[in-house]
């Protein structure tokens, strides 16, 4: 079954929810105004907290990273 992410726009609170058929999804505070977002494993790493994505590694692809001398930009 899928899980989606939602969030309620009447209370701002944003939680994770099974979804089965036409199931009316409901936020905990009662309110039925929550829009559906993009499924976990699709939202890209970019939106993720800060903290819970590992710092990109400096240097990335071994150019420009602070120690590239072969060429100049
Ligand atoms: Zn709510």
């Amino acid at each position: 079954m899928p899980i989606y992410d939602y969030h309620c726009t009447s209370c701002g609170s944003r939680f994770e929810r099974l979804v089965r058929g036409t199931a009316t999804v409901t936020c905990t505070c009662g309110s039925g105004a929550v829009e559906r977002l993009m499924s976990l494993t699709a939202r890209p790493a970019a939106s993720a907290p800060v903290g819970q994505t590992p710092a990109p590694a400096p240097a990335a692809g071994g150019c420009c990273g602070g120690g590239c001398r072969s060429h100049s930009h």
